[in-house]
């Protein structure tokens, strides 16, 4: 017999996202919660990402909890290891870790309207399966957690090594081998610089070229880290001159996308510092399209390995992969001892949406497939009673910290579940045309930014050329949107005096 465990809150995933809406439910007094989480342990992308070079490219004092600051941070952008570190530390510190429930997959979310709970039922690693009967569901799936293999003829015969990016096999050597990368995004920018070092040979696959801007590394010095220590508000002052310097970026990408041309001349120098008498090079490695229409890449280090001499800058476009190597479109075969997918993620049609079922028996991939990602304020869904998604529609940045919109949303998430408790609301829902006020908003915000108008094919963009990835506006704004539980602009349910009794 299958028993089904009641709980006020189940969240999805234990990444920044997770973690952050566990603890702050906790500090509310809402504990009755359940963290599920797919992976050996917390931390979301910075546990799945452990290519060589991972870093992040936001600066650390901002790209952490507002509410755990970390004085010891080493470096300006702090490497994968680092940052993982500072989450099992917070989650440790916070108390949360007793309801994470890891090696476990969100199988299947379903609005049950007579319990008017969510029905989800999930499976371990070792096939276990669970049902648990939740008010609420928080999802910190992630934007960028599936790994998206290219649909390249061939590929499932290749017979060398070969994996994502996002799940590095650390049991293969690459030491003295001929390795192929495929993708010159955020991820192969810092991983080819390190294969250079150790590979025989590199072939580096570019489809299109990014804008990659000098790294501004700086380690910090022990004084630094005392005074940060010792002196919160210091780190605090810091952290907020970092925040304001990020943000003065934003009006070059959402509404003057000229101002990007400062950027372009930046990044012309730092081609040039990099790759010396090799106008060929150059011309490969110089995008034509606005700078900021796709994610501005940071490295001091690409170009320069790009100019490497064992090292071959390949962009006439992937034919088929065979069993021993790649051919190019020209039909060029080459040969090589493993393939470093680096292609990205599923963005725009997030996995998740498969299974989550709303009230009406569709599921939101159902939904989203007509007319791409919708969420009212990125964070709740007109069909989708008492879901909560983290890093939902158009909530992400390319000129910040994630960080920040996180705690914007799990702060709404909280306030809307005090108002829940405090008005009593079984369930509260966006209006339809709460939602679609929004979205047109959002839509008509996006027409004049960088993304839309910057002449590039990017992954911020779905199918129907639609926006549905970025915050289209400064992030300040984004958190006054949130600021408040808008309960107005719902539909809601009143609790019965039965629920209230049977829960
Ligand atoms: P990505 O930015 O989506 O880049 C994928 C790369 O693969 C692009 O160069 C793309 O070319 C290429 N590609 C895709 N399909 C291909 C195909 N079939 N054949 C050949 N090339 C193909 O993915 P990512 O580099 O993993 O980064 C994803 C996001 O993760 C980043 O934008 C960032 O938000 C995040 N990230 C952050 C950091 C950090 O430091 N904070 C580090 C890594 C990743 P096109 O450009 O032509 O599409």
């Amino acid at each position: 017999m299958t028993t089904t465990t009641k709980v006020d809150h189940l969240i999805i995933g234990a990444g920044f996202a997770g973690l952050c809406t566990a603890i702050k439910l906790d500090e509310a007094g809402e504990g009755d919660f359940v963290v599920i989480e797919k992976d050996t342990e917390v931390g979301g992308t910075w546990h799945a990402n452990t290519y060589p070079g991972a870093a992040c490219d936001v600066p650390s004092h901002l790209y952490s909890f507002s509410f755990a600051l970390n004085p010891d941070w080493t470096s300006h952008y702090s490497p994968q290891p680092e940052i993982k570190a500072y989450v099992d530390k917070v989650a440790a510190e916070s108390g949360v870790l007793d309801r994470v429930v890891l090696d476990t997959a969100v199988q299947d979310a379903t609005w049950d309207e007579d319990q008017q709970r969510w029905i989800v039922t999930t499976v371990s690693t070792s096939g276990e399966t669970t049902t648990y009967a939740a008010r609420t569901v928080v999802s910190g799936s992630g934007g960028l957690s599936e790994p998206r293999m290219p649909d390249i003829d061939g590929i499932d015969g290749f017979r060398g090594e070969i994996f994502h990016s996002a799940r590095w096999n650390h049991d293969v050597d690459l030491t003295g081998k001929r390795v192929a990368v495929i993708g010159t995004g955020a991820s192969a920018i810092q991983i080819v610089p390190e294969l250079q070092k150790i590979v025989a040979h590199l072939d580096v696959y570019q489809r299109t070229p990014n804008w990659i801007i000098p790294r501004n590394e700086h380690r910090y010095t022990e004084g630094q880290k005392a005074l940060f220590r010792k002196v919160p508000l210091a780190q605090r002052a810091y952290r907020a001159f970092i925040y304001a310097s990020l943000e003065a970026r934003a009006p070059a990408f959402t509404r003057f996308p000229a101002l990007q041309v400062a950027t372009e001349r930046m990044v012309r120098g730092n081609i040039a510092k990099g790759i010396e008498d090799d106008p060929e090079l150059v011309a490969k490695v110089t995008p034509d399209y606005r700078a900021g229409c796709k994610r501005i890449l940071i490295s001091n280090r690409w170009y320069p390995a790009l100019a490497a001499d064992h090292v071959d800058l390949l962009t006439g476009g992937i034919a088929s992969i065979t069993e021993t190597g790649i051919v190019d479109k020209e039909g060029n075969h080459r040969e090589v001892d493993a393939i470093v997918v680096a292609t990205g993620f599923y963005v725009t049609e997030p996995p998740i949406a498969q299974h989550v079922t709303g009230r009406d028996g569709r599921t939101l991939a159902d939904i989203w497939d007509v007319a791409g990602m919708a969420a009212y304020k990125g964070t709740t869904i007109n069909g989708f009673p008492n879901l909560f998604q983290l890093v939902g529609p158009n909530t992400a940045l390319g000129h910040s910290s994630m960080i920040f919109i996180i705690e914007s949303q799990v702060r709404y998430v909280v306030e809307a579940l005090k108002a829940m408790r405090r008005d009593g609301h079984a369930t509260i829902e966006p209006s339809a045309q709460a939602q679609a006020s929004w979205t047109a908003r959002i839509r008509e915000r996006m027409k004049p930014t960088v993304w839309q108008t910057g002449g590039c094919a990017s992954w911020y963009l779905d199918r129907f050329g639609h926006n549905t990835t970025l915050w289209p506006g400064q992030t300040f704004t984004f958190r006054q949107h949130l600021a408040r539980f808008d309960v107005d602009r719902y539909d809601v349910t009143p609790t019965t005096e039965r629920e209230a009794v049977s829960a």
